[in-house]
C-alpha cells in the first residue's frame, strides 16, 4: 500500500477521510509554519509509521507538505487539512455552509 500522510491543523478536525488504515498514528513531530504559530499534526497508517522504512519513505511526503503549509500561510492557513501520497498535495477545503432556512426570504406572489 502506498504511503499517504495527512496533515491536520492543530485545534481543527479532519474535514475529509483520513488515509485508509486499521489504526492511525499521529507522528511525534508536527510540521510548524516557519512564519507563525500554526502547526499541523501528521497522521499516518500505524503499521507504516512503525516500519523501519518509514523515515526514508516519508521524506518526500514531509517535504511537500511542509511547502504546502508554508504557502498556506499567505491565506491565513485557511486550509486545515492536507493529504499527500508524496507526489501531489490534496488540499481539503470545508464545504460551503448552506444557507440556513430562516435566512431565506419567503416566496410571495404579492408584488409590493
Ligand atoms: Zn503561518
Amino acid at each position: 500500500m502506498p504511503l499517504i500522510i495527512a496533515a491536520i491543523r492543530s485545534g481543527t478536525d479532519p474535514i475529509a477521510d483520513l488515509p485508509p488504515a486499521a489504526f492511525h498514528r499521529t507522528l511525534e513531530d508536527p510540521i510548524y509554519c516557519p512564519k507563525c504559530e500554526a502547526s499541523y499534526n501528521l497522521v499516518v497508517d500505524y503499521d507504516q509509521a512503525v516500519s523501519r522504512y518509514f523515515d526514508n519513505e516519508s521524506r518526500r511526503h514531509l517535504a511537500i507538505l511542509r511547502k504546502a503549509i508554508m504557502m498556506g500561510h499567505t491565506t491565513d492557513h485557511r486550509i486545515t487539512h492536507y493529504e499527500t501520497n508524496g507526489v501531489v498535495v490534496i488540499s481539503h477545503t470545508p464545504p460551503k455552509p448552506s444557507t440556513p432556512i430562516a435566512a431565506l426570504k419567503p416566496l410571495t406572489k404579492l408584488i409590493n
